[in-house]
Order: C-alpha cells, then sequence, then structure tokens
C-alpha cells in the first residue's frame, strides 16, 4: 500500500480523498493556489505545498509543480479526483514516468475514452449501442450535412474533445447546422485545442442515465447501479438520484451489462463511469465514459455501501475489487449540488465571505464540503461549495429529507442555490419522477417566479 498520497486538487473533492487516506492509514499532501491558503483540505492534510497563484494554469493545471511537490514531500502515489488533470492523459503517463502511481485508470484507457469520437468506435466495436450519428470526426461541412440530413434533424454538434457539458451545439434544420458546424469547430479549437466535431441525432427528451464502473488489475470489472442525472441545466448536473425513478431491473440488467461490456473492452482499471441516454421509447444508448472519480460519486456509496475511493486507492496498489459483484442497492439517494451562484441573475457566481454556516444533519444525511463560517468562496474556480446526499427507504422518504435539509441549511454572506433546489425538489413534476435533461430548461422560469 502507499505510505503517500499527493491530492492534485482542491475543495471537498481534496477533503474527501484526504479522509479516504486516512482510513487506510495513508499519509496525505495538500496543493494549494496562492487564493487557497485558508482552505479546509490543506488544514486536513500532513504535508501541504504552495503550488502557484491562484489561476488554476499556473497552479493546479502545472504538471510539473505537482510532481517536483511529490518528490519534494516523497509522494508515492498522486490522487487527481475530478476536473483539472483527473482526465489529462499526459500527467498520467509523467506520473509514471517520475516513479509515482497514478490513482486512476492509464493514459492510454484515458486517451481512448477521452476522445468521443474514438470512445464511440471502441463500444461500436463490442456492440454497445451509441447515438446514431458520424462514425467519426467529420471536417466538411457538406459531408457533415449529409449525414445530419440522413439521420434527421435536430443534431447535435460535439467536440470529440469536449467535456463539462462545453463544446456542443444543436442545430434543428439544415440552415442552422452549417451556421453552427462552423461555430463549432472554432470553439472547439479555441476551448480544447482541438477542432475535431462529430455529429450525432439530438434525442428530444432523454434522460441521463450513467453507471458506476469499478475494475481492478486482476480482470474484474462490475457496475454498481446507475444515478439518473437528468435534472442539468445547460447540460450540467445540478440533482443526481439512484435508482433512476425510469428504472426497472430488466433495463438495468441490461443498461448495466452494456456498462460492463464497454469498460472490459479496455480493461479498465478504477473508478469510472459510463454516460447513456435513455430514450422515451427504451432504447438506450452510450454517451461517453468518464475515466476519474464523479462528482456524484457519494450517490452510489450511500446507496452501495463501498467507498468508492477507498476502491480507487487499493486497485491503484494491486489490490483486488473488495466486491466483486454489483452490490444490493438500499433504498433511495439523492444529491443536490450546492453552488454559489445567483439563480435570480442567470446563476451569476456569487463568491464572498461566508458569514453564518449552519449545515444539516439528522439520520440519513451527508455533506461534502470545504466550506465553513469565515471561509472566503474565492472567484477562481467552479462554484460548487457543497454536496448535499440523503438516503431514505423509498424516494419519498428522501425527497422529503431532502428538502427539509435544504430549508435547514443556513448559509449567509454569499448566494447560493439552495432555495432554488429546495422548490426543484417540490415540484409536483420531479416529485413523480416524470423528467428528462429538458425538464429544467422547461420550467425554469416557472420555479424562479415562485415566491420564496
Ligand atoms: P460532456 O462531456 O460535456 O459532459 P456529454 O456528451 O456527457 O457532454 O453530454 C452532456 C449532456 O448533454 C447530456 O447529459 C445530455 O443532457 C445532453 N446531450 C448530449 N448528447 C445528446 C444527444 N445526442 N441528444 C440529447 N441530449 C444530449
Amino acid at each position: 500500500m502507499f505510505k503517500k498520497v499527493l491530492v492534485a486538487n482542491r475543495g471537498e473533492i481534496a477533503l474527501r480523498v484526504i479522509r479516504a487516506c486516512r482510513e487506510l492509514g495513508i499519509q496525505t499532501v495538500a496543493v494549494y493556489s496562492e487564493a487557497d491558503r485558508e482552505s479546509l483540505h490543506v488544514r486536513f492534510a500532513d504535508d501541504d505545498v504552495c503550488i502557484g497563484p491562484a489561476p488554476a494554469r499556473e497552479s493546479y493545471l502545472r504538471i510539473p509543480r505537482l510532481i517536483a511537490a511529490a518528490e519534494i514531500t516523497g509522494a508515492d502515489a498522486i490522487h487527481p479526483g475530478y476536473g483539472f488533470l483527473a482526465e489529462n492523459a499526459e500527467f498520467a503517463e509523467t506520473c509514471v514516468a517520475s516513479n509515482i502511481t497514478f490513482i486512476g485508470p492509464t493514459a492510454h484507457q484515458i486517451r481512448t475514452m477521452g476522445d468521443k469520437a474514438e470512445a464511440r468506435r471502441t463500444m461500436t466495436n463490442v456492440g454497445v449501442p451509441i447515438v446514431p450519428g458520424t462514425p467519426g470526426p467529420v471536417d466538411d461541412p457538406e459531408v457533415a450535412l449529409e449525414f445530419a440530413k440522413g439521420i434527421g434533424f435536430p443534431v447535435i454538434i460535439k467536440a470529440a474533445a469536449g467535456g463539462g457539458g462545453k463544446g456542443m451545439r444543436v442545430a434543428k434544420d439544415a440552415e442552422d447546422f452549417i451556421r453552427s458546424f462552423g461555430l463549432a469547430r472554432s470553439e472547439a479549437l479555441s476551448a480544447f485545442g482541438n477542432g475535431e466535431v462529430y455529429v450525432e441525432k439530438y434525442l428530444a427528451k432523454p434522460r441521463h442515465i450513467e453507471f458506476q464502473i469499478l475494475g481492478d488489475q486482476h480482470g474484474n470489472v462490475i457496475h454498481l447501479g446507475e444515478r439518473d442525472c437528468s435534472i442539468q441545466r445547460r447540460h450540467q448536473k445540478l440533482i443526481e438520484e439512484a435508482p433512476s425513478p425510469a428504472m426497472t431491473p430488466e433495463l438495468r440488467a441490461a443498461m448495466g451489462d452494456a456498462a460492463v461490456k464497454g469498460a472490459k473492452a479496455i480493461d479498465y482499471v478504477g473508478a469510472g463511469t459510463i454516460e447513456m441516454l435513455l430514450d422515451e421509447d427504451g432504447s438506450f444508448y452510450f454517451m461517453e465514459m468518464n475515466t476519474r472519480i464523479q462528482v456524484e460519486h457519494p450517490v452510489t456509496e450511500m446507496l452501495t455501501g463501498v467507498d468508492l475511493v477507498k476502491e480507487q486507492i487499493r486497485v491503484a496498489a494491486g489490490e483486488p475489487l473488495s466486491v466483486t459483484s454489483t452490490p444490493a442497492l438500499r433504498g433511495h439517494v439523492i444529491e443536490c449540488r450546492i453552488n454559489a451562484e445567483d439563480p435570480r441573475r442567470g446563476f451569476q457566481p456569487s463568491p464572498g465571505r461566508i458569514e453564518v454556516f449552519h449545515p444539516p444533519g439528522g439520520p440519513g444525511v451527508r455533506l461534502d464540503t470545504h466550506a465553513y463560517a469565515g471561509y472566503t468562496v474565492p472567484p477562481y474556480y467552479d462554484s460548487l461549495i457543497a454536496k448535499l446526499i440523503v438516503q431514505g427507504n423509498n424516494r419519498e422518504e428522501a425527497l422529503r429529507r431532502m428538502h427539509m435539509a435544504l430549508e435547514s441549511f443556513i448559509i449567509e454572506g454569499i448566494t447560493t442555490t439552495t432555495g432554488f433546489l429546495a422548490k426543484v425538489i417540490e415540484h409536483p413534476q420531479f416529485r413523480e419522477g416524470n423528467f428528462d435533461t429538458k425538464f429544467l430548461e422547461r420550467e425554469l422560469q416557472g420555479i424562479l417566479k415562485e415566491p420564496n
């Protein structure tokens, strides 16, 4: 087992990884930018190293500084968390070349799945259904248009290197397509340094359903059930839950089998997620694989009792998975992402000093956060300040528990999304489990108009 793990991240996920290491008896190293000096992860770690100024490209994204920090502190492994360098194949390679274990899949696995067009080819080869679309990237707008006409409008143009809800454009007809195609390509080039795009059918009312995967170096690959992440704003998740209200045991078996088959196709090692779209007619399609721990991983942890971060660490150290088949799913779990944003001002970020911080509690409530009273949310990074996860014996109980927890979560000094999330939880259609990825887009104005 590792002696010392450097956590190449910040915020709640850095704390989460530090906790897992502690439980495993592993020492930890925190890295931080000048803006994160007062962050909790710095205080919780055994060692800490400042890696540069506030902007991420000068600190959290600087590979040589992270490697140097690991070498100076004697860390023998690096956990990347999510975001930043978590899906950067070059980082994984550099760790290995420096004799430091990268807690995650191999650089090759990251590359294969990080290129969405390549990932689609890989899935097709093992018979996993993909959303109908171009077999690979296309660069000629006329060729792409013919394809789009063939599969029928609307279509979505996606950056092969895209991620985080960025680099996607929907085109509703041929005219729209030519304009969007050029824009998508130039956006992809400036955002990801790779202008390759592909085209796929845009489903009208799909659900986003993803399967949690774990694989080890001994050939075991299992899934740990699904998460329904259909509550999104601008393709970014706000609420996740499991089981999906749309799930049946038969569908879970079919989707779960496809997810495991997809992961096995690349001999996947570590924690990963197969994201799929479930169409209204019950067909499902592979969308992408995320080769890292996800923001919403606690949903699966509460539902199954498996500590996914500890499994990641064990697997990276060469140990076999501690669970060898899909565990029993216990009750119902919902997660709300609480952001320092103002919903009434277009979800504009609301950084600043937190004056009052009174977290919710009680049975079945988990709060993953790096925030506290007196903490200043810096303006440089994403606006996630807490993840509130609740479990109930059934969906009804989980919904009530979540509503109560959101209402009793008092944060003053900055504006947060707790009030907005409480209204979504109370929305009749959400309560019925009747929603898709466009739900929030349709209902947003109505929800915002409701009195507090
Ligand atoms: P990213 O890598 O940026 O997260 P994804 O490919 O995972 O992008 O897509 C993010 C979201 O965009 C999905 O959850 C879904 O809401 C929407 N989306 C993506 N592809 C399609 C599609 N073909 N049809 C309808 N919605 C889609």
